[in-house]
């Protein structure tokens, strides 16, 4: 059962700001259908992350590691927004929200309707060729399973970041700069295991931001830089932050202008 007061005193903190950013990791996708890594159910209770996630294992055995990668393809492929994705698009159409950090490589925020969002760990569309670097869309080369390849004949990794390899440049210059200069960062569906994402909401508290966590779990960040847990699911949370935050914007919009 969610907490209303918990979720009410989380909109009083985003009530007519223009600078709230959210942080939102494979939790958000959850119930989209597309597994976390951690947590009941997650990937890796199948599948070790040092065996499958690491470029260093890519690299040595991409048979084994695109077995699981083609299991989080399709799960991407099949999926579709839920609330918590939707939501925070009508945050963003209502000025509220700026924009939007995640770790997840699904594509869920463009498709609510989300248009700023920084792509912290890349995107599962996209593959590129270790080789040449030359770059495809996904479906056109996964479409036989097994491991995809270039015209060059070199094999193909989905442009997404495996650990030991570094944040795409860009997407870390304007993590740091949304994160360091907003007004609340919502954190949602992230375990805050991942560095250096899990400095995200580090870097946001220190820059004198308050932090409102949503997740069915406490994770590190509750104790240390977390001010509002809301303990639960994300789209239930977000789906009534939205109508909060609705009821207090639109009786004045509705009202029109008073001449
Ligand atoms: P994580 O797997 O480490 O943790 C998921 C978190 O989501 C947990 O804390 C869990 O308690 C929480 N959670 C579960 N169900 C939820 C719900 N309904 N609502 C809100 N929270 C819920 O995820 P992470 O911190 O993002 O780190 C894992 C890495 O895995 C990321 O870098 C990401 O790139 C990648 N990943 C992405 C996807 C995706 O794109 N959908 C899926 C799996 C993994
Ligand atoms: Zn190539």
């Amino acid at each position: 059962m969610v907490s209303l007061d918990l979720v009410r005193k989380a909109a009083r903190l985003l009530s007519g700001r223009r600078d709230a950013v959210a942080l939102t990791g494979a939790g958000i996708s959850v119930e989209s259908g597309i597994p976390a890594f951690r947590g009941a159910q997650g990937l890796w209770e199948k599948y070790d992350p040092g065996e499958y996630a690491t470029l260093h294992a890519f690299m040595r055995s991409p048979r084994k590691v695109w077995s699981m990668l083609s299991e989080l393809l399709s799960a991407c492929e099949g999926a579709t927004p839920n609330g918590a994705h939707l939501g925070l698009a009508a945050l963003e159409r209502m000025g509220i929200l700026r924009s939007i950090i995640t770790q997840n490589v699904d594509g869920l925020h463009q498709a609510a309707g989300s248009r700023r969002v920084i792509e912290y760990h890349g995107n599962m569309d996209a593959l590129v060729c270790v080789s040449c670097w030359k770059r495809f869309p996904a479906r056109d080369r996964c479409a036989e399973g097994g491991v995809p390849v270039c015209e060059c004949g070199q094999i193909l990794k989905p442009d997404v970041v495996l650990f030991g390899e570094p944040i795409p440049w860009l997407a870390q210059e304007q993590a740091e700069e949304e994160a360091g200069s907003c007004g609340v960062l919502l954190v949602i569906g992230t375990s805050a295991e991942v560095s250096p994402a899990c400095n995200i909401p580090v870097l946001s508290r220190e820059a004198g931001a308050a932090v409102v966590e949503i997740n069915p779990e406490p994770t590190h960040l509750t104790r240390t830089v977390t001010d509002i847990h809301i303990p639960g699911p994300a789209s239930e949370i977000v789906r009534i932050l939205v109508s909060e935050l609705s009821r207090a914007v639109l009786p004045l919009s509705e009202t029109g202008p008073r001449d």
